[in-house]
């Protein structure tokens, strides 16, 4: 027997129209490519979204064809989110940060129409169009008057131009909730990149699961600032949770320095705001020099990479924020666990509860994880036993775009590539890729847990862990560290702060210091390109 229920699609269309009509005058405030502050309503984006819809059909937009951004965080690139997928055409964010190699190779395994692009990338679009094999037109994301006088774009369109030639009349198809809304390809880093394609349903259940009060505990209440891209899995569903729930959104454009994220912050009124630990290191370096304070902001969620405990208690002690320790994956929409305390954590002393939430967090409902042996056996969770970690979900990849069907689940459990441990009580904690473990004399020793230590030491700015090779261990650890600016430190005392905190063999065979260390297109270490960089290196202990 069938319930009598409705059975509404859940289509993306819908949480514009529910912005529009219950926040219609909740404000998007944009910092532009152009310069000055944007400002208008859920209420107007609904509008020049419809208006938008034309725009496509007038451009030729059929259902399921593959509409590229280039963007930033901006109002524009907001309505395209919208406009595109509620269309039925498919929103391609693809990542400016990539190389230029590889966003060719995207845009074309994606066989992408049509390309929108923020002011900034003109030259790069400029370099890329002769070899974009599919894109049909190009727009560019702007008004006349910055609309460049020559340009070698062929027939290149003008956003605002466009925008403000259509009719606002538009009414959103209904059609199966299954339908792909949008598409990121992940950054890999190894072989080519791989394809991630969304749909209306799970964008909208990831989106309620987000505004969770164990996972975001986002509503109306609050004005939120996602600093993590929208060209990044889809900005952590902030851009779709923020409409569900009416709460401000802040979109920062592309200044990503300390001082820009900190004055738009405190201009805004930003009570919660998302990131990767690498840009929230920039905007805690600003403020700690300038001796500012946060007097809005109470919450950030932190992850794509793991929150060093040192840059949680930062936010927490000294700045009153709390951090959200959140981890996830381009293939989970994103948003896979969020560290948050249990009732029963209430009466613990800080420093335990702490413990808890340095750890990448429990599940939210809509995702299953476990973790496993390398011969696919479910391991205990007790909190120490670590595996390869598995998951299943509502908002969870089946199968990556125009892969063989079927090629990448195990036993109907996407495998993450990541190593964790899960306790008793569903707290997962990774403790690193499964790439990046060392393995001395066939033990595995976190990278992760060595380099949030380094990160504790005051002088320590930024510090990776890589195996080096030993001949003995086969692998030991090696410690890559960035001093902050105008201190001194020496080998010998960053070990000795390791003394006493981690076992006797864990302890790194070296410390290198360096100026920089690499990272991924989406801030992530590039441990990679470390280990190639110090194959040779020899360690002193060898
Ligand atoms: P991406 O798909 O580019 O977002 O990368 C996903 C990967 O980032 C995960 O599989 C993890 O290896 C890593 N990651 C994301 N969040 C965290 C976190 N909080 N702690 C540790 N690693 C993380």
């Amino acid at each position: 027997m069938l319930g009598l229920m409705q059975n509404q699609p859940l289509l993306i269309s819908s949480l514009l129209e529910h912005a529009a009509r219950h926040h219609a005058d909740t404000e998007v405030v944009s910092r532009t490519i152009e310069g000055p502050i944007h400002r208008y309503t859920y209420a107007d984006l609904a509008r020049r979204t419809r208006k938008l819809a034309n725009v496509l059909a007038g451009l030729g937009v059929q259902t399921g064809d593959r509409v590229a951004t280039l963007a930033w965080n901006g109002f524009r690139h907001l309505e395209l989110y919208y406009g595109i997928s509620s269309t039925g055409a498919v929103l391609h964010t693809l990542n400016p940060r990539l190389f230029q190699d590889q966003l060719v190779w995207i845009a074309n395994h994606a066989e992408d129409s049509y390309l929108f692009f923020d002011l900034t990338f003109v030259p790069l679009v400029e370099t890329l169009a002769p070899q974009l094999k599919s894109v049909k037109k190009f727009v560019l994301m702007t008004d006349r008057a910055h609309m460049p006088a020559d340009s070698k774009i062929p027939d290149l369109q003008c956003y605002e131009d466009l925008i403000e030639a259509a009719s606002e009349d538009y009414e959103w198809p209904q059609f199966d909730e299954n339908t792909a809304s949008s598409l990121c390809y992940t950054s890999g880093t190894t072989g080519n990149p791989k394809g991630v394609l969304y749909s209306h349903r799970s964008n909208v259940l990831e989106a309620y699961g987000a505004a969770l009060p164990d996972t975001l505990n986002l509503s109306a209440f609050d004005s939120v600032m996602p600093v993590v891209p929208m060209f990044h899995a889809n900005s952590w569903c902030l851009v779709y949770a923020c409409l569900l729930t009416g709460a401000k959104l802040v979109l920062p454009g592309k200044d990503m320095d300390g001082k820009s994220l900190y004055e738009l912050m405190q201009a805004e009124q930003v009570t919660f705001a998302a990131g990767v630990p690498t840009i929230w290191l920039l905007l805690l370096q600003y403020i700690e020099k300038e001796g500012l304070r946060f007097t809005t902001l109470k919450r950030t969620v932190i992850g794509g990479s793991a929150c060093p405990p040192a840059m949680m208690r930062t936010f927490q002690d000294k700045y009153g924020v709390t951090v959200l320790h959140a981890w996830g994956m381009t293939e989970m929409s994103p948003l896979g666990s969020v560290s948050t305390l249990k009732y029963k954590h209430k009466t613990w002393a800080p420093e335990k509860q702490n413990e808890l939430l340095y750890k990448q967090g429990r599940t939210i409902y809509g995702v299953d994880m476990k973790i496993v042996d390398d011969a696919g056996k479910s391991l205990p969770w007790d909190g120490r036993a670590f595996g390869n970690l598995l998951v299943k979900g509502y908002w969870v990849l089946r199968d990556y775009y125009k892969s063989e069907p079927g090629s990448t689940l195990q036993g109907g459990w996407f495998p993450t590539g990541d190593v964790a441990t899960i306790d008793a009580d569903g707290y997962m904690n990774i403790t690193d890729r499964t790439k990046d473990v060392i393995k001395s004399g066939g033990e595995w020793i976190s990278s992760i847990d060595l380099e949030n230590l380094a990160i504790a030491h005051p002088a320590v700015a930024e510090a990776a862990c890589i195996a080096a090779h030993h001949p003995k261990w086969d692998e030991r650890p090696l410690l890559v560290v960035v001093k902050k600016p105008n201190v001194d430190l020496t080998r010998e005392e960053m070990l000795k702060f390791f003394e006493g905190k981690i076992a006797k063999w864990w302890m790194p065979d070296d410390v290198i210091f360096v100026d920089e260390l690499p990272h991924t297109a989406t801030g992530k270490l590039q441990k990679l390109k470390l280990r190639e960089k110090f194959k040779d290196y020899k360690l002193p202990t060898a």
